[in-house]
């Protein structure tokens, strides 16, 4: 089947069963009770998932000030996903101005002004300012989650315009980084064929924008910075979509934010993460749209005991 008409048909079939509800917005969905159980699950899993010790976790509101979204370097290499937050700062000659805009069909927006907020790509991002122009004596460890927004809306259950992501980060020595990017590459395909997925890893690029991205994107291939954890939810025919994926940043996140560690050198940084609508979706189309009928392995590794099903 084609990519798009498998994506059709997945759509109305979690649609149908009252896991998916379309938003009048392109790419916006909300959730029944039983997708949000799974995920629940899946988010557990990734809490359980390595490394354990020494990480502090921390839940990250879905947005960054701009100076720290800035000096991210996300809106160099991906305006065509960022997006900010306007506010209403006017008075009330303003704000009639506004509404008598709005009540005429006008585009009443050009009375906001920046609420220098931009909204969060991914919660990794969060973590690096706060080591902002320190020297890090010990590598550093977060287990870190946020809901993300990127500017891609789509029709693709898999592709959200609206998610939640959770990461596992290290920011270090190169060592350490390097060492938990190995780690993620193991541990990542194992927690997802755990739920009975099947998984695939695969050297990736992000989508890098504009005249330069060709190179960047071959750049990061070459390099082996980004694997990603791959499931073939449109059928084998189809290229797959990935679940999570294991990143190792060199030391980007180090020059953004003047960080460093012992001897001088920048920190360098890695981090793992997983799309949490996305793997919960890859269950729904791997299983069965009824999670009373999945195995009873997949049951149990996601917390979906029997006794919470009848009660
Ligand atoms: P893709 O190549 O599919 O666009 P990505 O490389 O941009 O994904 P990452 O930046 O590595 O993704 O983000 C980590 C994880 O967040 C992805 O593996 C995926 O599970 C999830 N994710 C990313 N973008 C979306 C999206 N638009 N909707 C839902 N989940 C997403
Ligand atoms: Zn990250």
């Amino acid at each position: 089947m084609e990519r798009e008409a498998a994506q059709a048909e997945l759509r109305a079939r979690l649609i149908e069963a009252g896991h998916l509800y379309p938003q009048p917005y392109q790419g916006l969905w909300a959730f029944g009770g039983d997708f949000e159980a799974v995920l629940a699950g899946v988010e557990r899993q990734v809490h359980l998932m390595e490394p354990l010790q020494g990480v502090r976790q921390m839940t990250f509101p879905p947005f960054l000030g701009e100076r720290e979204f800035v000096a991210t370097g996300y809106m160099n290499s991906f305006p065509q996903l960022i997006g900010s937050v306007d506010v209403f700062t006017g008075d009330n000659r303003e704000h009639r101005k506004m509404v008598a805009a709005k009540d005429a069909g006008e585009d009443w927006t050009t009375y906001l002004t920046p609420a220098h907020l931009d909204l969060v790509s991914a919660p990794c991002h969060a973590t690096y300012p706060m080591h902002a122009g320190t020297t890090l004596e010990e590598p550093v460890k977060y287990e870190v989650s946020s809901r993300c927004f990127r500017h891609e809306p789509s029709d693709d259950p898999m592709r959200l315009v609206s998610f939640r992501m959770r990461e596992k980060v290290c920011f270090g020595t190169p060592e350490a980084a390097v060492e938990h990017r190995e780690l993620g590459m193991r541990v990542g395909p194992e927690l997802l064929r755990s739920m009975g997925l099947t998984i695939e890893v695969e050297p990736a690029n992000d989508p890098f924008f504009g005249r330069a991205a060709q190179i960047f994107a071959q750049g990061q291939l070459d390099a082996g910075l980004k694997y990603e954890f791959v499931c073939k939810v449109y059928g084998d025919e189809n290229s797959g979509t990935a679940l999570g994926s294991s990143n190792y940043h060199n030391d980007h996140f180090g020059l953004d934010f003047d960080v460093h560690v012992p001897g001088g050198g920048l920190a360098h940084s890695s981090c793992i993460g997983f799309g949490l609508e996305r793997v919960t979706v890859a269950l729904f189309a791997t299983h069965g749209m009824d999670v009373s009928t999945w195995p009873a392995d997949v049951r149990a590794v996601l917390g979906l005991s029997s006794d919470e099903q009848s009660a």
